[in-house]
């Protein structure tokens, strides 16, 4: 029998419910790939709603439009109508504007003083997404489109759901549901209580409902207002709510008891070795040929010595402290002193990081590359010509990375923890299987004794083709994914 479509399947859930038509749904974030991206919530808000739409879902995306967005797509966006809002006693402009992004509906929140400049801007992101959270409730109440469901994602949008309820709770979008999706809870939106009040006109009657430590947290008020959360796997669902993850906010996600974990999918339009056009070579798993030709062509490309049989570790990440870079800051030296292997980063962020991997490179010339900037070409290129994937995170949320690096056939070094815990099986010696390494402990001897048992694998052959089959054949399709939200709204409605 062949497989059931999952579009059917959506269907055939909405039925049981009682829910006659599909929830139409729109997303509200800071940024959605490829327009705009510094991270994984970009690649989740553009690919999901593309594949929630294979299911029938009329789902569409509300970003500011920002000044990459512009620099890079300008020609194809249409302006729709503008109008002023209110922020405290200011008046802003909004402009709203739509891109056709593969048949998705994104409209553009236009405002120069605030999205003219970077997606984050230094200090000022409290304001900047203050007039987003106001501009997203405004455009809905002009719009003839109203979703069902209103998928707000991380601190960013995290008032919009205080705001529905209090201050739209009259108004025609009042019974909108809303969705909280926590990508990261370390992120909070910190601000002021007076700054809520006087640029968002929360009443001192709800400070109760976003006060952490004495400020005021975007998130917070998503958190207990927003009608359901959920996180990006199992386990980070359950880790926010213990004080040790939870970052202040753990005992009221363990009150609200219903926090969903939906492990994260990968676009296998954009992610597949077999047509990615970033590479010099393709290759599949049953041809896998290319792969040792892409390695080489990396070595060359980032002006290490070419030495395709010299164990290669790459990284693609952000460089801040929940990446685990003080781990690798501790015993790199160390390991690339006494072991043979290479090493690429790809990365940008904190200074302090930066200076140090540029130093590592001059140590070591032609066995580091430290590629510090933020490249999409080239990350395509870590992900296929490297062996392995280094991932040892303080915590993680989901992790597309490692997902990314096994549908590449790129064995994954990660600390078991979030959806690194949730996604990689460890490689068992004794039974052949696993897709990957891993380590436990927050601790950089732990982190190098993985690296070492990966090293000394990479000359067993067999086993390592066996652990890069086994990575190739794991399915985080994003269908699959999909209909875990489809689900999820479903059951909201
Ligand atoms: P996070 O969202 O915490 O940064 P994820 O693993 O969920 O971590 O997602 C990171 C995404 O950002 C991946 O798609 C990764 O390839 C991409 N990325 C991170 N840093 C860079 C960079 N310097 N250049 C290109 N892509 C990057």
């Amino acid at each position: 029998m062949p497989p059931a479509k999952y579009s059917d399947l959506t269907a055939v859930f909405a039925m049981e419910k009682g829910v006659n038509t599909l929830p139409r749904v729109l997303l509200a974030a800071s940024e959605c790939a490829p327009l705009a991206k510094s991270g994984g919530l970009a690649d989740v808000v553009g690919t999901l709603p593309k594949y929630l739409r294979k299911l029938g879902i009329d789902a569409r995306v509300m970003i500011p439009y920002h000044r990459v967005i512009r620099e890079k797509y300008g020609a194809q966006v249409e302006h729709l109508f503008s109008f002023e809002i209110s922020l405290g006693w200011r008046r802003k402009f909004v402009g709203l504007n739509r891109l056709m992004l593969n048949k998705t509906c994104v409209w553009l929140i236009e405002n120069e003083e605030y999205f003219g400049g970077p997606l984050y801007l230094p200090a000022r992101e409290g304001e900047q997404y203050a007039f987003f959270t106001r501009a997203v409730l405004e455009t809905l109440l002009r719009l003839d489109w109203k979703p069902d469901i209103l998928h707000v994602n991380d601190w960013h949008t995290g008032m919009i759901p205080l705001l529905l309820k209090t201050q739209y709770a009259d108004t025609p979008i009042g019974k909108i549901k809303t969705l909280l999706t926590i990508h990261n809870i370390a992120y909070q939106g910190l601000c002021g209580f007076d700054f809520v009040q006087d640029f968002l006109s929360v009443p001192e009657g709800c400070f109760g409902l976003v006060e952490r430590m004495g400020r005021a947290s975007f998130l917070k008020a998503g958190c207990i207002m927003a009608d359901r959360v959920n996180t990006v796997s199992p386990s980070y669902a359950w880790e926010i709510c213990t004080p040790e993850y939870g970052e202040g906010l753990d005992p009221v996600l363990s009150f609200r008891g219903d926090i969903a974990g939906i492990v994260n999918g990968i676009d296998k339009t954009v992610w597949s070795p077999g047509k990615d056009k970033n590479l010099p070579v393709n290759y599949t798993r049953s041809r896998m040929v290319g792969k040792l030709q892409c390695k080489t062509a990396l070595m060359e490309e980032l002006g290490l010595e070419i030495n395709p049989n010299r164990p290669l570790i790459g990284m693609v990440t952000r460089l801040a402290i929940q990446k685990g870079i003080d781990f690798i800051m501790s015993v790199m030296d160390r390991l690339l002193w006494e072991r043979d292997f290479a090493f690429v980063l790809l990365g940008n962020g904190e200074p302090e990081y930066e200076a140090w991997l540029r130093g590592l490179e001059a140590r070591h010339p032609g066995r580091v590359c430290s590629w510090i900037g933020y490249d999409e070409a080239v990350s395509h290129r870590v992900y296929a010509g490297a062996d392995f994937f280094l991932m040892p995170s303080r915590f993680e949320p989901c992790g597309i990375s490692q997902l990314i690096s096994m549908a590449y056939g790129t064995l994954p070094i990660v600390r078991k923890t979030g959806g690194l815990r949730d996604t990689v099986i460890p490689y068992n010696a004794y039974t052949g299987e696993g897709t990957g390494f891993a380590f436990t402990r927050l601790d950089a001897e732990d982190m190098a004794g993985a690296i070492c048992y990966a090293l000394d694998t990479y000359h067993n052959k067999s086993a390592v083709q066996r652990l890069i089959q086994n990575a190739m054949t794991q399915d985080f399709s994003s269908d699959k994914w999909a209909f875990e939200y489809a689900k999820l709204y479903i059951n909201m409605l």
